[in-house]
């Protein structure tokens, strides 16, 4: 299916396109939301520009980043530096809150509906607005979590305590060595719990919530459902977008609707079930909750 055609509405009529969506969303008997790093961004968490430069610009001055994407790319010569850069990372992306209120929104139009969400992003955004966490897929894995980097062991650890001590005690972009994060089962260091390669730790909580979307989607697959896919781009489209695209194309009842800034499209054989919104995700969504 990927070599098929894709097609892109005209993006002059945002009003009408809204209004498709409002009704579909008012008609559906469930609602399966897939969210990538649109939303994050459409939330204000920016990667670059004065929010990296607020809190990283020690490293820049040093290594010359221009966003924290590259910062956490960089081979850092010591643990303690390593850690000074990734502690400030989760600290500010996974436990500070985001500076709109674009996930408290969404939360306030799939509330009341039969909804679940699968998502890319690895900030929490989603348990911090109040999402029912029975709900929820975060399929690659969660910046709050700690993993064994071997890894010996199914496990993951909660890392907010240590995190923040790490953000506190650090000085000259270094934490004190006995806050470098090591396994309590095999001493070897801990990495974060994200999906980057196959030591990817899949603890009990992500296989249950994997098992509960799935069978969500095997129990409405011949109801009126809407797939409402926002912000998810093309770094992983095998997770959300293409098997939106095929859910929707199975099931004559269903509607895609993608909220994307720039990136809003469908394949042509879904084009009359598809909603395009190419606008801001936040701006969207207020206009859709009003
Ligand atoms: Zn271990």
């Amino acid at each position: 299916m990927y070599s098929r055609t894709w097609t892109k509405k005209s993006t002059k009529d945002c009003s009408k396109e809204l209004e498709r969506l409002q009704k579909a969303l008012r008609e559906a008997d469930a609602v399966v939301v897939g969210a990538g790093a649109g939303l994050s961004a459409a939330a204000g968490f920016s990667y670059s520009g004065a929010r990296f430069e607020a809190y990283f610009s020690d490293f820049a001055a040093k290594y010359g980043f221009h966003d924290m994407y590259m910062g956490g790319f960089y081979p850092y010569e010591t643990p303690e530096e390593y850690w000074a850069y990734w502690s400030r990372y989760i600290f500010i992306n996974r436990y500070m809150d985001a500076p709109k209120p674009v996930y408290d929104e969404l939360l306030q139009l799939v509330s009341g509906k039969d909804y679940f969400v699968i998502t890319t992003n690895v900030d929490h955004c989603f348990q911090k607005a109040g999402f029912d966490k029975k709900r929820l897929f975060y399929t690659q894995g969660d910046y709050g979590l700690f993993q064994c980097s071997e890894p010996c062991c199914q496990e993951t650890f909660d890392n907010e305590t240590v995190v923040r001590e790490m953000v506190g005690c650090q000085k000259n972009m270094k934490i004190p060595t006995e806050l470098v994060p090591v396994c309590p089962h095999c001493g070897r260091p801990m990495t974060m719990n994200l999906r980057c390669d196959d030591t990817f730790v899949q603890d009990e909580g992500w296989r249950k919530a994997a098992e509960r979307y799935e069978k969500f989607l095997r129990t409405r697959k011949d109801q009126r459902i809407i797939f409402l896919e926002l912000g998810v781009g093309y770094n992983t489209p095998v997770i959300i977008k293409y098997p939106f695209w095929r859910m929707t194309e199975r099931n004559p009842k269903a509607v895609y609707a993608s909220i994307n800034l720039g990136e809003a499209i469908t394949m042509q054989e879904i084009e009359t079930q598809s909603v395009l919104l190419d606008m801001d995700i936040g701006e969207a969504l207020r206009q859709l909750t009003r």
